[in-house]
């Protein structure tokens, strides 16, 4: 009988203890952001409707985003990504400086600062706007040039993504005319550089990995032996091995390519590939128990709605309102260890400020 009491005492101690811990301690281990850029909730439908490997329908935490800019209703990729990457809206095409060209800290940055490992991968250039905005500051997205000499001294730790014109001269293939060779640099700082996918070693020996797969972005998903869902496998496998956590932002950079050609069989292939980036951070999240997985976009792009079909015969049609992006709100799909904070309707730079507080808790907001 008392071997019984002391055994229940235990049971409502641990429980206690239990609950208490997760009440005073929620912040994830691990943060991975998956951005569909362009991903509206047009995109997500094709996927829930329609595809076979649907990973939304998982979720059940899920809210909504006001995607504006400082100065424009319709945001671009460098304003969408400075409002998650950094907590503040910016002007259009404007990467992690505010509208006054001030700098803004980054979640990656301040991830490194706590000593997390940090990742990137992308199916478009790693200077493209939505990246360049977790590592970069400057005035125009289209300074790529400047981009990539800033990612050489970002210090983050995996990155898979396109982008070798901006790293490498003229002479040797790629579009630089200041003839400095950043891939060399790279290799000079102790990264293992990578142009194949297939050589990437994710076994956490090589300390700093940069995949660089292509002149610009990526090949399209098509055009690839290998998805998303593969380069997340070994993200996560090279950054796990740090106790202080890590920080990884993926994107489906490619859907947004899709929905400005208005073309529906590369927006849905490109769809696919990236319900495999969310499966592997799933499958990871589960297993693990302490991470958390945001996905959501920067804004929806070509109005597209599914305008007739079968879902037996698996026949979509889709309808575009324009080549360009809009305003319509996108979908924040949350899961793990503090997922609960990201339902309701958001503006996006408040998402921002919830993953930034999951890294350092700021006490104040300007
Ligand atoms: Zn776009």
């Amino acid at each position: 009988m008392i071997k019984k009491i002391f055994f229940l005492i235990a049971v409502v101690f641990f429980l206690t203890a239990t609950v208490f811990y997760s009440k005073n301690n929620p912040r994830p281990k691990n943060i991975i952001l998956l951005i569909g850029d362009g991903m509206g909730l047009g995109q997500v439908s094709t996927s829930v409707l329609f595809s076979k490997n649907d990973q939304f329908k998982k979720f059940y935490s899920i809210g909504l985003v006001n995607t504006c800019s400082v100065d424009n209703l319709i945001t671009d990729s460098a304003a969408g990504a400075t409002a998650y990457a950094t907590g503040y809206r910016t002007n259009n095409a404007v990467v992690s400086l505010d509208p006054q060209g001030n700098y803004l800290q980054t979640i990656l940055e301040l991830a490194e600062n706590k000593k997390m490992s940090t990742g990137l991968v992308v199916s478009s250039s790693i200077t493209n706007a939505t990246p360049a905005c977790f590592y970069s500051h400057v005035k125009h997205r289209n300074m790529e040039f400047d981009i990539a000499e800033q990612f050489v001294h970002s210090g983050v730790d995996f990155v898979i993504g396109g982008g070798s014109d901006f790293f490498v001269p003229l002479d040797f293939g790629g579009k630089r005319e200041d003839h400095k060779n950043f891939l060399d640099t790279l290799s000079s700082y102790g990264y293992k550089v990578y142009q194949d996918f297939s050589e990437i070693d994710e076994s956490g020996i090589i300390k700093k990995v940069a995949a660089i797969l292509g002149h610009n972005g990526i090949a399209k998903t098509s055009d690839r032996n290998y998805s998303l869902g593969d380069m997340t496998k070994k993200a996560i496998s090279h950054l796990n091995k740090n106790k202080n956590g890590f920080f990884l932002m993926i994107e489906g950079s490619q859907i947004d390519w899709a929905g400005h050609n208005n073309d529906e069989e590369y927006l849905l292939q490109e769809m696919d590939d990236f319900n495999k980036g969310i499966e592997a951070a799933l499958e990871f999240a589960k297993k693990d128990g302490n991470t958390l997985v945001v996905i959501t976009a920067d804004h929806e792009t070509g109005g597209m709605s599914i305008t007739s079909g079968n879902i037996k015969e698996n026949k979509i049609n889709l309808g575009w309102v324009t080549k360009k992006h809009t305003a319509n709100l996108v979908g924040v799909f949350s899961y793990g260890i503090g997922a609960e904070c990201f339902s309701g309707i958001l503006d996006n730079f408040v998402i921002g400020r919830k993953l930034i507080n999951y890294v350092e808790p700021k006490k104040s907001w300007k």
